[in-house]
């Protein structure tokens, strides 16, 4: 899996973030186009300030980062899910899943993911629901499918991976909060068309 909830952090807030719990521009000092020095700037008066290029007025926009996570049902009728072997969330279980690159349709980036954190072939059924919070970056889109092939396995940014028992989820033991909430939904019957 070459990407992950990586961006999907933050226990420890700075003050800049606390201020502007929306906000990681802190983190950006140059502009990518020029190498200029950033600014912050109202671009506009009803948005939040953004960065800007002093040098050459290229706006720096820091968009969401989508990602897509699935709930696999193995033939056993288990769920697949991975211990995570990175922060955030280390140590703790997942579904297989990560960010989505540009220009990748997310349904193909959800098998992709499932194909390299996990070694499994699947075939998605359905689209959970998509998750968002105030303050981060990552957009979490979650659907529901069912293993075609594969063995399972755990690649390096996984402690193991497993199948579980719907009556045996580690729900103390989640490592994200969208991760909780679409098993919910999922286990609630939660099934919504996968847009084409
Ligand atoms: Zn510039």
């Amino acid at each position: 899996m070459r990407a992950t909830f990586r961006m999907d952090i933050a226990t420890n807030y700075t003050v800049a973030q606390m201020l502007h719990p929306h906000d990681d521009s802190h983190a950006y000092r140059f502009c990518p186009r020029c190498g200029g020095p950033l600014e912050r700037r109202v671009v506009k008066a009803s948005e939040p300030e953004r960065l800007v290029c002093s040098a050459c007025g290229f706006v720096f926009y820091l968009d969401p980062k989508i990602a897509v996570g699935t709930i696999i049902r193995s033939e056993s009728g288990r769920l697949v899910l991975v211990r995570r072997a990175i922060e955030p969330g280390y140590g703790k279980w997942v579904f297989p899943g990560g960010y989505v690159d540009r220009g990748e349709p997310l349904t193909l980036a959800a098998v992709r993911e499932a194909r390299e954190e996990c070694g499994l072939d699947i075939r998605l059924d359905a689209l959970v629901n998509i998750y968002s919070y105030a303050g981060r970056a990552p957009v979490i889109v979650v659907y529901a499918a069912t293993v075609l092939g594969g063995t399972l396995l755990v690649d390096d940014e996984s402690l193991e991976a497993a199948e579980i028992e719907t009556s045996a989820i580690p729900w103390n033991d989640l490592a994200f909060r969208s991760t909780s909430e679409a098993l919910r939904a999922y286990l609630n019957g939660v099934r919504h068309p996968i847009p084409s």
